[in-house]
């Protein structure tokens, strides 16, 4: 059995094309028959405004989801910087489990340590401080307390303000700071990361022997993942949609 990890799909229905090639991954992996979880790694929607905001593109994203994790694939979400708000109704719609960032799971001998990598961009202090804002129980339940309409004037606000505007796209702009993985890996006791959010895929070899695995972002027409196995260890690849 393998072990699959996605990130930032980005989904919004804006992107038919996206969507429908995200679907075909799912189709094409329980075909496989081979995945045992499948991890997806933050920024799975564009945007998420909360479990409450359903529309028939939400209902198809968590039919396909549903109907993988019917076949004998366990599929985990973590949140991203752009879908934070994703909460318990959408994962047992879509028959997926919420997990921790950071989480550390367990590949064959090896401990691995799995985040977003937004927390990792430590230098972008301003994102940082909105990011310990929007995580804060509170923001978020005063947030998902609102109407709809005024969580989407708040969402179009935030990207209008300039300065505030910059501070979410800088989020993506900005790679990782080197000290920051080291104290993370340090401090989770593994010597494998893997992320997402950077947009940045590469597998980095590190000095003191450890490695930092960064997935990629889909487009339209391509994806990316890393899968494992007992045989073939961690691969990243870029396939086409
Ligand atoms: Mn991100």
């Amino acid at each position: 059995m393998a072990i699959y990890f996605i990130s930032d799909i980005h989904l919004e229905p804006g992107r038919p094309a996206l969507a429908q090639g995200f679907a075909n991954y799912l189709k094409d992996l329980a075909a496989k028959g081979d995945a045992s979880q499948l991890y997806i790694l933050g920024d799975f929607f564009e945007v998420w405004m909360g479990d409450d905001f359903v529309n028939p593109f939400v209902d198809q994203v968590k039919a396909a989801l549903k109907a993988l994790s019917d076949t004998e694939t366990d599929i985990f979400l973590m949140h991203g910087n752009r879908d934070f708000l994703l909460g318990e109704d959408f994962c047992r719609d879509a028959g997926c489990t919420l997990l921790q960032d950071p989480s550390v799971i367990q590949l064959g001998e090896e401990k691995v340590l799995l985040m977003h990598g937004d927390s990792l961009c430590t230098e972008d202090v301003e994102y940082m401080k909105i990011r310990q804002v929007f995580r804060s129980e509170a923001w978020q339940k005063d947030f998902l307390s609102k109407s709809i309409e005024e969580r989407i004037a708040f969402a179009r606000q935030v990207r209008s303000e300039s300065q505030s505007g910059q501070e979410m796209k800088s989020a993506e702009i900005m790679d990782v700071t080197q000290s920051e993985v080291e104290r993370e890996l340090t401090a989770h006791n593994v010597n494998i990361m893997i992320h997402g959010h950077t947009h940045r895929p590469a597998t980095h070899q590190l000095d003191n022997g450890k490695t930092r695995y960064v997935l990629g972002d889909w487009s339209d027409k391509n994806g990316w993942e890393i899968r494992w196995d007992e045989n073939s260890g961690i691969k990243l690849r870029e396939f086409a949609l």
